[in-house]
């Protein structure tokens, strides 16, 4: 998912957070943002759309011209990508950047516009987060920060500027990643470490539960009480190819070890008290009860989730399921009703001969679902219902972790079809749903092992083969 980053220090910020957000491109983006503190003031310039639109429109309108800021490049997760929705988001005194997603920011907006704080002007749970930052300010911005992270449900990193602590910037994070870049006079903060390689090979890790206080060209680290702590220095001895893949030799590796990230953004927010819930996709009880024949269309390795989730759905719901090759589906002229559900599945959204499915079922009557992976992509905005898969952008051709949130999305629609068509006791959804959330530390595990065996072989393979 998208890329944080962070700058104090005496080049010019603008020109080093663009550049730094460079490095995080290959992750995947839809739009782009700064904030910068110029002559006191945080002027912010965002767009949606490459980072290149972003730097001719601080051409066009002005760059803020300043020594300390935050950046972002948005993978979309809420709220469609548009200039609006783009990063940094404000609260009034408060400005931040986010990655990652906030499982409880329908609560949040509504406990917010309970206390008045109506001002929302974006989609994102992110802004949710700035208004409620803003909300608990009072001139301290460790305890504020603490008392939201106290509220906050999710896998976040924050990027944060007060604007009342000019020169200043904060950073904090939840599961996603965050480290902190230490140059010679000159301090950074970033989801990887690619950013800053250019500028400086020490960096610090921020652990969950840390707050990074970037000032003067040098940073302060401590806990969410404000107790002061001495982090270690780490250096990467990577160049910036290597870098660029966190360290891994190859992207298709990098993304095997995201699997469990992955899986626990997709599912989490959709478990409600014990069992499924995927009325924010659409899906509201009742919707699934009636269906009388589910065809799952797709290509590649989405037709092979489809495959999995055609056994899950008939066992639990006893709904017949076909799936088709979207290439074939629509020249077999398919009889389709009013009572049939077309779930089509797609990483990007944008698979040719998928859409021409949907637009057919469409002509047709029938129910669309989309199971797709980039956010406000044409699939998705054409179906009827949309379930995101959280993923993030997969770079590997061949998938990984992409596949694995679509076979997570089989089980969990599997579980609220069987339950809304009364074919699974809720006693039995709450079993298989606890089950499903312990998945992402059931791959972690297996990952573990087979790196282990892989070199355990390598190892046996270099004894009885030693170079000559
Ligand atoms: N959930 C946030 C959004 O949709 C941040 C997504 C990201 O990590 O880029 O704006």
């Amino acid at each position: 998912m998208c890329g944080i980053v962070g700058y104090v220090g005496p080049r010019d910020c603008a020109d080093v957070l663009v550049s730094a957000l460079t490095k995080l491109e290959y992750r995947g983006y839809d739009s782009a943002g700064i904030a910068v503190f110029e002559n006191g003031k945080i002027e912010v310039a965002k767009t949606k759309g490459r980072l290149a639109d972003l730097t001719e429109k601080m051409e066009k309108e002005g760059k803020p011209q300043g020594h300390a800021g935050i950046g972002h490049t948005r993978w979309a997760t809420h709220g469609e990508p548009s200039d609006i929705n783009s990063h940094p988001h404000s609260g009034r005194r408060v400005t931040i950047v986010h990655n990652g997603i906030i499982e409880n920011y329908k609560q949040l907006k509504q406990f917010l516009i309970e206390n008045d704080r109506t001002e929302f002007l974006s989609d994102t749970d992110t802004e949710v987060v700035a208004q409620l930052l803003d909300f608990y300010y009072e001139g301290d911005p460790i305890r504020c920060i603490r008392r939201t992270l106290h509220e906050l449900r999710g896998s976040f990193a924050l990027g944060i500027v007060f604007a009342d602590r000019p020169e200043t910037v904060y950073a904090v994070r939840c599961e996603s990643p965050l480290i902190v870049g230490q140059g010679q006079d000159e301090v950074f903060i970033a989801s990887d470490v690619p950013a800053i390689i250019k500028y400086t090979k020490e960096y610090y890790l921020l652990e969950q539960g840390e707050i990074a206080i970037l000032k003067n060209g040098s940073v302060d680290f401590c806990t969410l009480h404000g107790r002061k702590l001495k982090k270690e220095l780490l250096f990467a001895d990577w160049d910036e190819d290597s870098a660029e893949k966190g360290g891994y030799p190859h992207y298709m590796l990098k993304e095997i070890h995201e699997q469990p990230t992955a899986v626990k953004t997709t599912v989490t927010p959709r478990i409600e008290d014990g069992l499924p819930d995927l009325s924010e996709c659409g899906i509201i009880f009742g919707t699934l009860r009636n269906l009388k024949n589910i065809f799952i269309v797709a290509c590649g390795t989405a037709m092979h989730a489809g495959m999995v989730g055609k056994y899950v759905i008939e066992k639990l719901a006893r709904v017949p399921v076909t799936v088709d090759i979207a290439s074939e589906f629509r020249y077999r002229d398919p009889l389709l009703t009013h009572d049939d559900l077309i779930i089509i599945i797609s990483q990007s959204g944008e698979t040719a001969d998928s859409k021409a499915v949907l637009s057919l079922a469409k002509s047709r009557g029938a129910k669309t679902l989309a199971i797709v992976n980039v956010k406000g992509s044409s699939i998705a905005r054409e179906a009827d219902m949309v379930i995101y898969t959280h993923a993030g952008p997969e770079i590997a051709v061949a998938s990984t972790k992409a596949y694995m949130v679509q076979l997570a999305v089989m089980y969990l629609f599997a579980f609220e079809t069987a339950l809304d068509k009364g074919k699974l006791e809720e006693k039995e959804c709450r079993r298989l749903t606890a089950a499903l959330l312990k998945m992402p530390d059931v791959i972690e595990k297996t990952i573990d092992k087979v790196m282990d065996m892989c070199q355990y072989v390598s190892w046996i393979c270099a004894s009885m083969f030693p170079p000559s």
